[in-house]
């Protein structure tokens, strides 16, 4: 993918522990991943961490460690905030080659990848935040957002640099794939910018005028003023327009997303009625997230009340997907603890279960299936 490396001898450090569950920390030569006791072992979990983790500290050899962001390498002094806003390059293009690596080398599939895709347009589509917010001020905050709690994240938008920025990437891979009619794609830009020629482990910075300068030289197109659009200005539009570029559109039906769910984590969503009633749940009933203005924010729940019963049953995740799927009398009642309180809440819906998905899009030309293929070799 980069064509050059930039090590002597990469060494991939990986830790497999529940005492120590997650957590990645990129290196030039020897990239650090944490991963749950069944991390390697499990393969839907593995399917995942390839993508999150393990594909994504490799990649950030290049993206990152040796192309490193000017303002964060040249710091004069240690006082002061870190200057973070070129992590939706740092982060944003990182995740998408994490994402595209994993895949490509057969950690897992282009349907297990668009369930993913779907899931994270349809999150980021999720976000009233965007209406107020560009998406660079998520990169420069990020030393806040990092450890922010998931509480109403979505009017305050969280380190969306990360997945929107992948989702942007991939709007700059098919432009230029459309633009020099299939010739060349993001790999080109890829192996003159981070790959360049051999190196031991060194940095080379650079600015965001570098990598439009670099896009250019490539791709004749204004990439100033995309990435202005897109990143630097408020943006409120659903961030699919890459996607659809791909040849792919955004859809919500009640088949389940293959998309992994960390529920060997503690503290994150391991159920999503985001697109249908509007809440996440964590494992054992307590509300991660309420998007606003959906059903679930209109009936009054918040971020830490806790199902305990749903239409008369004790709460299970099946429970309230049947109640979702076929609401008595139009509603799903719902009983919550509330600190030292029990409360009745009713939310009034009719949507059916709405899973995000893709869909094809007809007669566009599938740029997504050439941009995920495998090139893994032949398993014999
Ligand atoms: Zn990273």
């Amino acid at each position: 993918m980069f064509g050059f490396r930039h090590w002597q001898t990469m060494h991939i450090l990986v830790s497999q522990s529940d005492a120590r569950p997650y957590d990645g920390l990129e290196h030039e030569d020897s990239p650090y991943n944490a991963v749950n006791d069944a991390g390697l072992a499990k393969q839907d979990q593995l399917e995942g961490l390839a993508s999150w983790l393990l594909a994504h500290e490799l990649s950030h050899s290049w993206d990152g460690k040796y192309r490193r962001p000017a303002e964060l390498y040249s710091k004069p002094d240690y006082q002061g905030p870190e200057r973070t806003s070129l992590l939706w390059v740092y982060e944003g293009l990182n995740q998408y080659l994490g994402m595209l690596l994993a895949t490509r080398a057969g950690f897992n599939d282009a349907a297990y990848m668009r369930d993913l895709f779907g899931t994270l347009a349809s999150d980021l589509a999720l976000t009233p935040g965007r209406a107020s917010t560009p998406l660079v001020d998520t990169a420069t905050q990020d030393w806040v957002l990092r450890g922010a709690p998931s509480a109403w994240s979505s009017l305050r938008r969280g380190q969306d640099y990360y997945l929107e920025g992948a989702l942007i990437w991939l709007r700059a891979d098919t432009i230029i794939r459309e633009q020099s009619q299939g010739r060349l794609s993001l790999d080109d830009f890829l192996r003159s910018f981070f790959g360049q020629h051999d190196t031991p482990p060194i940095v080379v910075p650079y600015t965001r005028a570098d990598v439009e300068a670099s896009l250019s030289a490539i791709c004749s197109y204004d990439w100033h003023t995309f990435f202005e659009q897109h990143i630097y200005q408020v943006n409120s539009q659903p961030p699919t327009d890459g996607l659809e570029a791909a040849g792919w559109r955004l859809v919500y039906n009640p088949a389940p997303n293959n998309k992994i769910f960390y529920d060997y984590l503690p503290g994150v969503a391991t159920y999503y009625a985001s697109a249908s009633i509007g809440l996440m749940l964590e494992k054992d009933g307590t509300i991660y997230d309420i998007v606003p203005g959906t059903p679930a924010y209109e009936a009054g729940l918040g971020p830490s009340m806790k199902v305990v019963a749903v239409d008369g049953h004790p709460y299970s995740p099946e429970v309230l997907t049947e109640s979702i799927a076929h609401p008595p009398n139009g509603k799903v009642s719902l009983i919550v603890s509330n600190f030292d309180t029990v409360q009745t809440r009713e939310i009034l819906y009719a949507g059916g279960v709405r899973n995000p998905h893709l869909e094809p899009i007809p007669g566009r030309h599938d740029y997504l299936s050439e941009i995920l293929a495998s090139r893994a070799p032949a398993k014999h």
